[in-house]
């Protein structure tokens, strides 16, 4: 889906290459952490991904095409694919919430109805319906990044790029956009994120490339469990507070959730079959706020194991934990699971991320 291919990028009037031989292939649903220090090349990676930049030698490949062979005119369209979101958020001050959203549907040319559909969806995956009046200036810091996040989400691109999205956020604030982006992750959208945090990622699990002076020195599938002892620690010595210690719950209890994220991406690929089904069988019913009510499907497995995030709610935290221990390796679960927190609007907005059997087509050939 996205591929490195001995890429060196070295900027003009610099003596050293911001990106030397950097390999990396990332998988259609992976989730992929890009971690170093400032300075490593993470954001020149994530610049050459969407072609606003192209490498001095090597090649760079997303979703099926060679960056170098596409066509300048092309790019845009190319763009539509991916979406990205900042450190600084990037958005328009003098827009809504709402409009922020749409602007860039407007600009593409999708129909009235479609935005109409997409902008609401894509606020509330966020955690944002309710707040579509809004002006940027009238949210906090956390929910600014919630709407570049549902902006970058809404065209339902196939990958989300997140450039230190987390930079500007208290940690946890920042816990709660990474539970976010995990969650956007298992809808089945391919996530890359840079960040500098390190300790904060290697408690996530996930799969770690490091850069060190635009070279590549780490690739982990798991990420975090090689030595960590420079590393440092998201620990309450380091960010004090009940915040601190709700925090640290909530990144392990992300952890727990997206060991399952396959069987979650599975359950809900069940459910918009039985929603299709259901559709193509009987007219469905209509409720009072107006949304389809999709009849519940006829379960053949064991009732749900709640599997829940606490919100992180500092006031009842009362002991925070000493020290933070490496969560327990992942083990296959023993027994079923369904998805108990997805609820029917949801699942409408599951298929604009990338589940939709009839999205499953690349750009272009593969090359
Ligand atoms: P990171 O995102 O990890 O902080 P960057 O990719 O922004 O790293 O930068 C990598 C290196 O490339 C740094 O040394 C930076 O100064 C240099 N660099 C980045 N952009 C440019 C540019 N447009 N012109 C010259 N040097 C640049
Ligand atoms: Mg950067």
């Amino acid at each position: 889906m996205i591929r490195f291919e001995n890429v060196t990028k070295r900027y003009r009037g610099t003596s050293k290459p911001a990106l030397s031989s950097v390999d990396f292939e990332v998988q259609r649903g992976e989730f992929v952490f890009l971690v170093g220090a400032s300075g490593s090349g993470k954001s020149s990676c994530l610049r050459l991904i969407l072609r606003e930049d192209v490498p001095t030698s090597g090649r760079v490949a997303v979703l099926g095409r060679d960056l170098r062979a596409l066509a300048n005119r092309k790019v845009p369209y190319f763009r539509r694919h991916i979406g990205s979101v900042f450190q600084d958020f990037r958005l328009l001050p003098s827009k809504t919430v709402y409009q922020n959203v749409a602007f860039t549907l407007q600009v593409t040319g999708s129909s009235r109805g479609f935005i109409q559909q997409a902008v609401p969806e894509a606020l509330a995956l966020v955690g944002l319906d309710g707040k579509q009046k809004r002006m940027p200036h009238e949210l906090s810091g956390g929910e600014q990044q919630r709407v570049a996040i549902a902006r970058a989400l809404v065209n339902r691109p196939q990958v989300l790029l997140a450039d230190e999205p987390t930079g500007n956020l208290d940690p946890a604030t920042s816990v709660d956009i990474m539970q976010l982006l995990a969650r956007i992750n298992a809808g089945g959208t391919t996530v890359l994120m840079a960040t500098h945090e390190a300790g904060f990622v290697d408690q996530m699990q996930r799969r770690v490339i490091e850069l060190r002076d635009g070279e590549m020195v780490r690739d982990e599938v798991h990420g975090g469990y090689g030595d960590t002892s420079n590393i440092p620690r998201l620990v309450p010595e380091e960010v004090r507070g009940a915040a601190a210690a709700a925090a640290l719950t909530a990144v392990q209890e992300v952890q727990r959730q997206t060991a399952d994220l396959s069987v979650v991406r599975a359950a809900l690929a069940e459910e918009l079959s039985t929603q299709r089904k259901a559709a193509a069988s009987a007219a469905p019913t209509v409720d009072r706020d107006g949304e389809t009510v999709i009849p519940p499907a006829p379960r053949t497995v064991e009732p749900p194991e709640p599997a829940r995030s606490p919100e992180p709610d500092a006031a009842n935290v009362v002991e925070p934990p000493a020290v933070v221990e490496p969560p327990a390796p992942i083990r296959p679960r023993t027994h079923p699971i369904t998805l108990p927190t997805v609820d029917v609007a949801e699942l409408g907005v599951a298929d604009r991320l990338g589940l939709s059997d009839e999205d499953d087509e690349e750009v272009g050939p593969t090359s």
